[in-house]
């Protein structure tokens, strides 16, 4: 068994919610299928704003050998706010800090190690460490910025997910499309004690409020969430300028049907202009290939 899936199997995982067909997938063979990663990434500024406070950041890597096949992939999207520049430098700095982290934590471990030693951390921990200390730099080097902050470490076909804010992430599986982050907005709260419906949250002046945030003083929740993406389906992150300016059922359809992941971003980006592009618009898709 590889280095990274015994990260990935460590009984602390049982912490972040699985669904059952994620853990059903939990490779058991110690030869593997090889997966392979179809990336696509695309910011804009929109048709609005003077400047783009949105950041994408991605890497991955395929390790095919010695009965071994590794894929692994970090995608991180964020969305930063603050006056006087502070939205861009907040959100390009906890990007930069998640991926550094990640890198240090969990890739060059594996690349030294052939096998995990009791000191490495798992997977999900490392992530959410990662979150954290974005958090904290950016709190200290940018005073009034703060950044949302949606990050996805793929292993093959399982991913897991840190997340900050109320930029998305959505999983399309044979023309089903399911949100699987949660919005951490006033809004979207109100929406969930049913104080406010979604077409009124939709059109609230407070919509962009956060009740969390990347930057923000003293500790902070972050949600993970394990999930399966099998071959075939595509992994959508994007910040709020795409999913406030089309309709969810536009972002299924291009999600499904576009020839690539690097066109489903590009018509994703183009629609959300089209319908005025209010905001920066940022879009990571990603397809595992089995
Ligand atoms: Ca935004």
């Amino acid at each position: 068994m590889s280095f990274l899936r015994k990260l990935f199997g460590r009984d602390d995982d049982a912490s972040i919610e699985a669904t059952p067909s994620a853990e059903a997938a939990i490779p058991k063979s110690d030869a593997p299928p090889a997966h392979h990663l179809r990336v696509g990434a695309a910011t804009d500024i929109g048709q609005m704003r003077n400047h783009n406070e949105d950041v994408l950041l991605t890497f991955s890597s395929e390790h095919h050998g010695n009965a071994m096949h590794d894929t692994l992939g970090l995608f991180i999207l964020a969305d930063g706010m603050g006056g006087h520049q502070a939205g861009e430098v907040a959100s390009s700095l906890a990007a930069r800090t998640v991926a550094r982290e990640v890198l240090e934590h969990v890739y060059l471990p594996y690349l030294i190690h052939d096998a995990p030693d009791s000191s490495q951390t798992p997977l999900a921990e490392a992530l959410t460490q990662a979150v954290e200390q974005a958090s904290k730099i950016v709190h200290h080097a940018v005073p009034g910025g703060g950044t949302t902050l949606t990050c996805a470490l793929l292993l093959n076909e399982r991913a897991i997910l840190a997340h900050v804010g109320d930029s998305r992430a959505y999983v399309c599986h044979k023309d089903v499309m399911r949100q699987i982050t949660r919005d951490h907005s006033y809004v979207d709260k109100l929406v969930e004690l049913g104080q406010l419906t979604a077409e009124e949250a939709a059109a609230h002046p407070q919509k962009n409020v956060l009740y969390r945030a990347v930057g923000q003083e003293g500790s902070l929740e972050i949600d993970t969430h394990l999930e399966t993406i099998p071959p075939g389906s595509r992994l959508l992150l994007c910040s709020d300028g795409l999913w406030s300016m089309i309709a969810e059922d536009t972002i299924r359809q291009i999600l499904s049907e576009a020839p690539s992941p690097q066109a489903a971003c590009d018509q994703l980006i183009a629609e959300a202009n089209a319908a005025g592009g209010r905001d920066n618009i940022t879009t990571i898709v990603v397809e595992v290939v089995g």
